[in-house]
């Protein structure tokens, strides 16, 4: 039996397709951001970062840093095993109390990646819940439906953002026990979900809710609590979730709810209980940078003003900006090839890095770029950027919009 014949066909049907990932060989400079060297076959080159979701720069911020050395210097590198075998590090509880804090729940519970967090999350919430039915938004991220899917529990998808088709689907089940699950913020196309028209059917048909807050925590509200602490809906949501690897810039994820449902998924969880616990050193670097974020509102008000005028000068000058509500500034294609090809001219020609965002990630013929502007993002760098995407686009051809009267 030639065993290698089958990876090669599933290698060679990505190709095929025009699917096949390449990963770029980065080294981010710490105090520098967004500044990187990318180190290509032709050697070492120094280019910007355009896509990065370290949304706030947090990953090289000297507190955080200063966390992360200071407790790797004073209790080693690795946790020493799970939880069960190791018990809990210092560091963790401390964790697990700022993330409880940040949410305004009783409790939180870490896990080695926001992925794991939705997989094992939702699959032992969902199975623990007798004749549990489960309501998803269809543009759920791949960890949620895996979470879904291992629960084994009957699901049914509601439109994307479709509160009167959730309403339906609600109403239709009336004495089974419910559990939304949805995010609050689409990574994608940086559309944001309406919390409180969820928060007021979950209440009026006895649901539970699950909100995925990963790309919001640390970006929204006064503390950083993301999109539910900003609509005010924080206290009316069952179950939060979040990343500790995106605006807190290290790595984990985390639930946050009531002591006794976070308790009840501690002591189920595979996905807890069989993995080795996250190092000391990362949990004292994601507490500083949200201790610092809760405080500290300048990095949100940054990031906002230059993800604004990524929107203003990239519109101006007619390329095609998809309409987003958030800090995330999408840029249509709608062909994998030329995305690529798009990507591949702005990292070559112009030190401009920018993953293309291609099938299954997006539905095919909606393919992008997804650029997000980071508080250190300067005038200049957004100016290089929308001469360079300019060029590109008609080099490839790619249609743009007339230009807007501000532009001329
Ligand atoms: N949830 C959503 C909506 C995501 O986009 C992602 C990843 O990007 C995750 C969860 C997984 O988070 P993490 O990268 O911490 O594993």
């Amino acid at each position: 039996m030639d065993y290698n014949k089958f990876f090669d066909i599933a290698v060679n049907r990505l190709h095929d397709e025009r699917r096949y990932r390449v990963f770029a060989d980065l080294e981010r400079i710490a105090g520098r951001f967004p500044h990187a060297v990318w180190h290509s076959p032709k050697g070492e080159r120094n280019v910007a970062i355009w896509c990065s979701n370290d949304y706030l720069g947090m990953g090289q911020h000297p507190k955080v840093i200063g966390a992360m050395v200071e407790t790797a210097t004073r209790v080693g590198t690795g946790a020493g095993g799970t939880r069960n075998i190791a018990g809990t590090n210092h560091a963790l509880i401390q964790l697990e109390r700022e993330l409880a804090d940040l949410h305004g729940k009783e409790a939180a519970l870490v896990f080695t990646s926001g992925y794991v967090s939705n997989q094992t999350g939702i699959a032992t919430l969902a199975k623990l819940i007798p004749n549990c039915l489960i309501l998803s938004d269809a543009l759920n991220h791949n960890s949620m439906i895996e979470g879904i899917r291992q629960s084994g529990c009957e699901r049914i998808v509601f439109r994307h953002n479709d509160v009167a088709h959730l309403e339906e689907l609600l109403r239709a089940h009336p004495d089974r026990p419910k559990l939304i699950v949805c995010e609050s913020l689409y990574s994608m196309d940086g559309d944001i979900a309406p919390l409180a028209k969820i928060c007021d059917l979950a209440e009026k048909y006895g649901a539970m809710t699950y909100v995925d807050e990963v790309h919001a925590v640390g970006m929204y509200g006064p503390r950083g609590g993301g999109i539910a602490e900003r609509d005010g809906v924080m206290h009316r949501i069952d179950i939060l979730e979040g990343t500790l690897a995106k605006a807190f810039g290290c790595l984990g994820g985390y639930i946050a709810g009531k002591a006794n449902v976070i308790d009840a998924v501690r002591s189920h969880a595979p996905g807890f209980i069989f993995t080795t616990a996250l190092p000391p050193a990362i949990c004292s670097a994601a507490t500083a940078a949200i201790r610092h974020l809760k405080s500290s509102g300048w990095e949100r008000e940054r990031q906002q003003d230059r993800a604004a005028r990524v929107k203003a000068i990239l519109t101006a000058a007619g390329l095609p900006v998809m309409s987003s509500d958030t800090h995330i500034v999408p840029v249509f294609v709608g062909n994998p090839e030329l995305c690529k090809k798009a990507c591949d001219i702005l990292l070559e020609e112009h030190g401009i890095y920018i993953q293309p965002i291609n099938y299954p990630t997006v539905p095919k013929g909606t393919e992008r770029l997804r650029i997000t502007p980071s508080p250190y993002h300067d005038d200049v760098l957004i100016d290089q950027l929308a001469e360079a995407m300019l060029q590109v686009w008609e080099r490839l051809n790619l249609p743009l919009h007339a230009k807007s009267l501000a532009a001329e």
